[in-house]
């Protein structure tokens, strides 16, 4: 039998403005109840699923999420969350031992290209947050969402991966959207050089050619 994943939107509010979403610009802007999210996980169980994904918006922007965590736990689901990180130092005292999986929003391995795309800064939040996940013993995946800005970029970088690296003691799981059908999952790390890499081994070809 297959596992049922349960993604739960539970804001539209957000901290980010990244150019390839609309849901920060929806209003009204509305969080959900904390009844209706307790009730729904319930039935969400009886109807078989065993995961559920905390989302928005920016979850951790909801005040009720370590109560939603908690409730998913004590009735069997796995929990994750998936966030921009802005929030995530503040509030992750909050979580501990809430959390099964964390995902981690990406866009870029260059700070000022990730920043653009999320209209706000907040790469070094993503890398503080994968450091101070680690003392709380999570292991976060990285999801990078492609677009028009980024897809050559990481399209050269996923096909030149043949294997992950590890630097700094530090390997970092990547689930990649949008060419899922290509390569659903990679590993690699934050500030790596694959796309150096990919452009290093083009100009070889060239040079040989
Ligand atoms: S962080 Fe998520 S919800 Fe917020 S603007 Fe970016 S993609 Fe949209």
């Amino acid at each position: 039998m297959k596992h049922l994943l349960l993604h739960y939107y539970l804001t539209n509010r957000c901290n980010s403005k990244c150019v390839f979403c609309d849901i920060w610009k929806e209003t009204p802007k509305l969080d959900a109840k904390e009844d209706d999210v307790i009730r729904n996980l319930y039935s969400a169980r009886k109807a078989g699923c065993s995961f559920v994904d905390f989302t928005g918006g920016e979850p951790l922007l909801h005040r009720s999420l370590p109560l939603f965590l908690s409730e998913a736990k004590k009735i069997g689901f796995i929990t994750s969350v998936t966030t921009n990180c802005i929030l995530f130092k503040k509030r992750i005292s909050e979580l501990d031992n809430l959390i099964d999986l964390l995902h981690f929003s990406i866009d870029s391995d260059q700070s000022e290209h990730h920043n653009n795309l999320r209209g706000v800064n907040c790469y070094d939040d993503v890398i503080e947050s994968i450091e101070i996940s680690k003392k709380y013993r999570l292991f976060p995946d990285l999801l990078f969402t492609y677009n028009d800005k980024n897809i050559n970029e990481y399209a050269v970088a996923s096909f030149g991966i043949t294997k992950a690296e590890v630097k700094n003691g530090r390997e970092i799981k990547i689930y990649v959207t949008g060419l899922g059908f290509l390569m659903s999952r990679v590993n690699v790390i934050p500030n790596n050089e694959f796309v150096k890499i990919a452009k290093k081994e083009k100009a070889k070809d060239e040079k040989a050619e």
